[in-house]
């Protein structure tokens, strides 16, 4: 299998290229917090706790999250990967991810991360939040706490991966057709390593 960690702070383009990559790759891609939206969206217990904390910019608890993705990998078994998308945001999640892609006999390929400076994140952001609707994009108060989690509890994810060998960083300000050419490279050659 190909599993892609699509990485990076709030605003970085995950979802932009992780549109683009579906269309290019048969892999599924799992946004937790597209997930988190659907299940506020439906009006759920789950979606109703969730949404207290993301209107203030502040992570899920880990259970939440780990359990959700743990649905969508037994619902998927037989996909030929996945790309996560916003998901681990920290090392307990990236921990958990590992365990249960190993109870299927995969592992996480390589983790690709989007790099953009916080001035950058922002601007992006608050344009966003003008047609995005998300209630998360809407002020520079809100956008700054998010960045400020990503900070302190999501950066130490990628030492994580960097300790296994699988962290390519890619820088995120560009255009995005050139942006995303160079995370297809990454994950060609991934590809090709699997095919030998
Ligand atoms: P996103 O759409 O990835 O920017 O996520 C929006 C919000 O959903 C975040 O600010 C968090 O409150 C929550 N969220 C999404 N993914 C996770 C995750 N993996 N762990 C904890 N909270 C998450």
């Amino acid at each position: 299998m190909l599993n892609i960690v699509l990485f990076g702070p709030p605003g970085a383009g995950k979802g932009t290229q992780s549109q683009k990559l579906i269309d290019t790759y048969s892999l599924i891609h799992l946004s937790t917090g597209d997930l988190l939206r659907s299940e506020i969206a439906a009006g759920t217990e789950l979606g109703l706790r969730a949404k207290t904390l993301m209107d203030q910019g502040i992570l899920v608890p880990d259970e939440v999250v780990i359990g959700m993705i743990d649905t969508k990998l037994k619902e998927n078994r037989n996909a030929a990967g996945f790309i996560f998308d916003g998901f681990p945001r920290t090392v307990k999640q990236a921990e958990s991810l590992d365990s249960l892609l190993d109870q299927n006999n995969t592992a996480i390929s390589g983790m690709i991360a989007l790099e953009v400076n916080e001035e950058e994140l922002t601007k992006r952001l608050l344009l966003r939040g003008q047609t995005s609707g998300r209630p998360d994009d809407q002020n520079e108060e809100l956008v700054r706490k998010r960045v400020q989690e990503y900070n302190t509890k999501t950066a130490p994810v990628a030492g994580y991966y960097a300790n296994q060998g699988k962290y390519h960083a890619i820088n995120g300000i560009g255009e995005i057709e050139e942006i995303f050419t160079e995370i297809c490279e990454i994950i060609d050659s991934y590809a090709t390593q699997l095919n030998a």
